[in-house]
C-alpha cells in the first residue's frame, strides 16, 4: 500500500531538501532513502526508547528498496544523552566502521538524536550527509527541519554545533501513536507557535481541531504537521541563519527558557511545557506594553489551557519561583544586549515581531503577577 503523503520542500539552492509528511510513509521510503545513499545502508542512529518500536519497519523499508541494513547504533534516551561524552563515542563508533565521504547517517528518534547525529554528520570527514526522521512531534514540526544541529555544554544548552541541513525528511504520523501523551502536548505547543507567529488562520483552525491533532487524528496530525514544516521551512527559506525572521521562531522561548533553567531543564517542565507557558507571557507582555488586544492573549492562553497545556508558571505543581532568578536567568540569554532583552511580541495572533528594547520593569511586571 502507498500511503498518502505531502511534501514540503525546503528550498536552499543546492542544499534544498523535501520534507515527506504522512501517516506510513515511513514504509513507503525506502526507495527515497535509497536516492540518497545511491542503494547503500546509511549509518542508523537512534535510541532505546525507539529502536524496539520503530526500527524494524525502517529496515523493512530499506530492505524493500534493496538495500542491506547494517546495525543500527543505539544511544541511550533522553537528554543527557546530547553531551560531549555520547558525542565522543557516537564519532568513534562511526568512524570505527570505516566510513567514507559518501555514508549517510540517518537520525531515527525525537530533537535529542536528531540533534546530535546531525552534529555528527556536519563533523565527520568535515561532513557527511544526513536523512532526519523524527519520531517525536516536536522533532517532526521543529528540530528536524531547519539544520541547527547540536549538542549540550555545562555552559548552557545547544552551545555546541553547526547549522548542518539533512538532505530527506521523513515524518511518519504513525510512529506518533507509540509516543507518551505528555510529549505529544510539548510538541504541539510548537505547532500553535506557528499559528500564533504568522498564521492566524491556521491558529483558527486549531482552535477546532487541535484536540484531535494530540488525540492522534491522522489526518489532522498530517494537517497540522505539513502547515508547521512549511512555516519553519519558509522561515529558514529566506533566513538559513537566524539575522532575521528566523527569530520569530523563538516565540515564549525567552520566558520559556527562564522557566526551564530554573527547574533544570528535566521533567519537571518539558521544553514545550516551558514554550506554552512563555507564549502565553509573551502575549499578556504585548498587551501590558499596549501593543495587542486584551482578547487575543485571552485567546493564545485559552487554546494552550483547553489541550491540557501550562500556561502560567503556578500549573507547575511543587516549584517556588523566583521572580529575579529568572530576570537574571533571562539577561543572561543569548538574545540579550546591553541589558536589554531582546523579545519576540505580538500585535495580535498570527502577528509576531522582534521587539529589542524590552523595559525591564515591564517584563517583571508580567512575571511577578505569574506567579501569584
Ligand atoms: P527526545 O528526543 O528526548 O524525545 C522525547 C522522549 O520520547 C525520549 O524519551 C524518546 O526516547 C522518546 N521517543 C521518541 N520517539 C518516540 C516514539 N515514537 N514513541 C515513544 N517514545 C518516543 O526529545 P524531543 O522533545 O523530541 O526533542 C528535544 C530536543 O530537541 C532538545 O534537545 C532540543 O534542544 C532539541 N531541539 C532542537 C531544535 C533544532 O532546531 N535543532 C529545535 C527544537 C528542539
Ligand atoms: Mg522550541
Amino acid at each position: 500500500m502507498t500511503a498518502s503523503l505531502d511534501t514540503v520542500r525546503l528550498d536552499l539552492g543546492a542544499r534544498s531538501y523535501d520534507i515527506l509528511v504522512g501517516d506510513g510513509v515511513l514504509s513507503d521510503a525506502g526507495e527515497r532513502i535509497a536516492a540518497v545513499t545511491k542503494g547503500r545502508a546509511p549509518i542508523v542512529v537512534t535510541d532505546a526508547n525507539v529502536a524496539p518500536l520503530h526500527l524494524d519497519s525502517l529496515n523493512a523499508a530499506m530492505i524493500e528498496a534493496g538495500i542491506a541494513p547494517s546495525p543500527a547504533i543505539i544511544l541511550p534516551a533522553g537528554e543527557k544523552t546530547k553531551d560531549f561524552g555520547h558525542f565522543q563515542t557516537l564519532l568513534d563508533d562511526i568512524l570505527g566502521r570505516g566510513i567514507e565521504r559518501s555514508t549517510v547517517l540517518l537520525a531515527l528518534g525525537g530533537g535529542v538524536i536528531g540533534d546530535i547525529t546531525g552534529f555528527a554528520a556536519a563533523s565527520a570527514l568535515r561532513g557527511i550527509d544526513f536523512i532526519q526522521v523524527p519520531t517525536t512531534l516536536l522533532s517532526q514540526v521543529d528540530s528536524s527541519v531547519g539544520g541547527k544541529t547540536g549538542i549540550n555544554s555545562r555552559h548552557g544548552k545547544n552551545l555546541i554545533g553547526a547549522f548542518h541541513q539533512p538532505r530527506l525528511v521523513i515524518a511518519d504520523t504513525a510512529t506518533l501513536d507509540t509516543l507518551p501523551k505528555r510529549e505529544v502536548l510539548a510538541g504541539y505547543a510548537e505547532v500553535v507557535k506557528y499559528g500564533l507567529i504568522r498564521l492566524p488562520d491556521f491558529f483558527t483552525w486549531l482552535e477546532g481541531n487541535g484536540q484531535r491533532v494530540v488525540d492522534g487524528d491522522s489526518a489532522a496530525r498530517r494537517h497540522a504537521v505539513t502547515t508547521s514544516c512549511r512555516a519553519k521551512a519558509d522561515i529558514v527559506g529566506v533566513d538559513e541563519r537566524e539575522s532575521g525572521d528566523r527569530a520569530l521562531l523563538n516565540l515564549g522561548h525567552t520566558f520559556g527558557h527562564a522557566l526551564e533553567a530554573a527547574t533544570g531543564f528535566g521533567q519537571t517542565l518539558l521544553h514545550g511545557e516551558g514554550v506554552s507557558i512563555g507564549m502565553a507571557l509573551a502575549f499578556d507582555l504585548s498587551v501590558a506594553l499596549g501593543l495587542c488586544p486584551a482578547e487575543d492573549a485571552r485567546r493564545a492562553r485559552a487554546h494552550l489551557a483547553s489541550v491540557g497545556l501550562p500556561v502560567r508558571p503556578t500549573d507547575i505543581p511543587g516549584v517556588a519561583w523566583n521572580v529575579d532568578e529568572l530576570i537574571r536567568s533571562m539577561a543572561k540569554d543569548k538574545k540579550v544586549s546591553d541589558g536589554r532583552i531582546t523579545f519576540i511580541l505580538a500585535n495580535g495572533i498570527g502577528q509576531a515581531f522582534t521587539r529589542r528594547d524590552v523595559d525591564a520593569d515591564a517584563v517583571r511586571a508580567v512575571l511577578s503577577e505569574s506567579v501569584t
